[in-house]
């Protein structure tokens, strides 16, 4: 296992007031007495003033360095922050003096690689660092705050203590078939393990809007050119909050903006519109829409108020919300759908709840009591798990065969262990061991 001395900087490089630098390994302290004045290493979590120097002994800054001796420290090692002042200077000569002071540059997320060998945090919780990070509505930072705090964790190591359990029961009816007790009885087992099925089917559930919730929903402004589907995508984004780019690669190009509605994270689409045209660059513009429209998390259908029905507007296999654009105008007589302005402003609070009702579900009202599957690796994990369930419960239910029933099992279990991270087998061995023997 790698625990040589890494340093780098936490902050990111240019003009500011202070720069973070990270150093941590074995050796760090050593590191650090280099290149730091009167450096104290037995003052843990104490942040002490201090002149930092070259290897030549040149001064570089005056800043402030804290000890987190290990295994109590970010990365289970041990590790010192030096905060110096910002911009493009010090904190690069910093870094240099650390650099010949003996640590090595750090790869992209080393730290956080190494909280996680260390057993400082599993991988899930790891993920939500850089969700965390990457957060751009409320909404995601609350949900990475959640999953990094162990929501998740905590779920799957109950389901995993259960399947543990059930495989425990299993190793009984394997290893004294003759007792006299007699095995465990199938139902009993069989019960266990529909539960954690349910239990993992229920997670399963909430993957579609937690993965909205990552990456920010797909909205999609759909209908026929003229009825104002690029006047609601700027009245809806408000000029100076969205980060519009254009998608090259057509005439009639697609625009999508990033913004967040009520702090929900969506990714708003204004497309080329659907229509009949003979034109070959309209036609181009079409394709792009429909790559759109089938993508879209929600198609938001506009048509004019006052104006026809919305049947044929578009093979919407989709979730769709049907609006009435230009409410303001025909007397705002609607019919079916939602009336909206974008001169007046009229709908869009209406519209903006009832898209983050719509694709973000029981998101909105569970969100802060359960755990939810942000990423496709935690639902394709859990899917395996779950299938290995099935199949362990059709053999109980069947042939009743307890060395095949336990070897499903046993993926099951292993299909959590890789999701955390935890991919010791022998870790499991000793707890199914320690299940045998209680109360034998
Ligand atoms: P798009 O082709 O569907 O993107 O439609 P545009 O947003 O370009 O709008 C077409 C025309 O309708 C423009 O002249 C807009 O000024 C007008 N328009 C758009 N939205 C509204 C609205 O809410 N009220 C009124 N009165 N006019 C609107």
């Amino acid at each position: 296992m790698l625990s040589d001395p890494i340093a780098a900087l936490a902050t990111p490089p240019g003009r500011s007031a202070l720069a973070v630098i990270r150093l941590s390994g074995t050796g760090a302290l050593a590191v650090a007495a280099r290149v730091i004045d009167g450096f104290h290493p037995d003052r843990p979590r104490t942040a002490v003033l201090a002149t930092f120097r070259t290897p030549d002994g040149e001064p570089i800054d005056r800043g402030l360095y804290t000890v987190f001796p290990g295994p109590d420290s970010y990365t289970g090692e041990d590790v010192v922050e030096l905060s110096c002042h910002g911009g493009l200077l010090a904190p690069a000569r910093l870094l240099s003096a650390l650099h010949a002071a003996g640590a090595r540059p750090a790869s992209p997320g080393e730290f956080t690689r190494r909280a996680v060998i260390n057993g400082k945090l599993d991988l899930v919780q790891a993920e939500a660092v850089g969700d965390l990070i990457d957060a751009v509505a409320p909404a995601q930072a609350r949900a990475a705050l959640r999953q990094l705090d162990g929501g998740l964790s905590r779920r799957l190591t109950e389901l995993r203590h259960a399947l543990v359990e059930a495989e425990g029961l299993l190793a009984y009816d394997i290893d004294f078939p003759d007792e006299d007790d007699g095995p465990v009885p199938a139902g009993r087992i069989a019960a266990k393990l529909e539960d954690v099925a349910g239990r993992i089917e229920r997670l399963l559930a909430t993957a579609p809007a937690a993965e909205r919730l990552r990456e920010g929903a797909l909205l999609v402004l759909a209908g026929r050119p003229n009825v104002g589907k690029s006047s609601l995508f700027n009245a809806l984004l408000g000029a100076d909050r969205a980060l519009v780019t254009e998608i090259p690669g057509t005439t009639r190009d697609a625009v999508e903006a990033h913004t967040d509605f009520l702090g929900w994270p969506v990714r708003l689409v204004d497309t080329a519109g659907l229509w009949d045209s003979p034109n070959r660059i309209d036609q181009l513009g079409i394709e792009v829409s429909r790559r759109y429209l089938a993508a879209a998390d929600l198609v938001l259908l506009c048509i004019e108020t006052g104006h026809g029905p919305a049947s044929d507007e578009i093979s919407a296999d989709r979730p769709t919300l049907l609006l009435r654009t230009k409410a303001d105008l025909n007397g705002g007589t609607a019919g079916e759908g939602l009336p909206v302005s974008a001169v007046s402003g009229e709908g869009l609070a209406e519209l903006r709840r009832s898209v983050v009702e719509r694709v973000f579900a029981d998101r909105v009202t569970l969100a802060d009591l359960e755990p939810a599957l942000g990423r496709a690796r935690h639902r394709t994990a859990l899917a395996r798990a779950r299938e290995a369930l099935g199949s362990a419960l059709e053999q109980l239910g069947g042939a009743g065969d307890a060395v095949l029933t336990a070897h499903h099992v046993r993926q099951a279990t292993t299909a959590l262990d890789e999701l955390v991270g935890a991919v010791d087998i022998e870790e499991v061995l000793d707890r199914v061991f320690a299940s045998f023997c209680v109360g034998k």
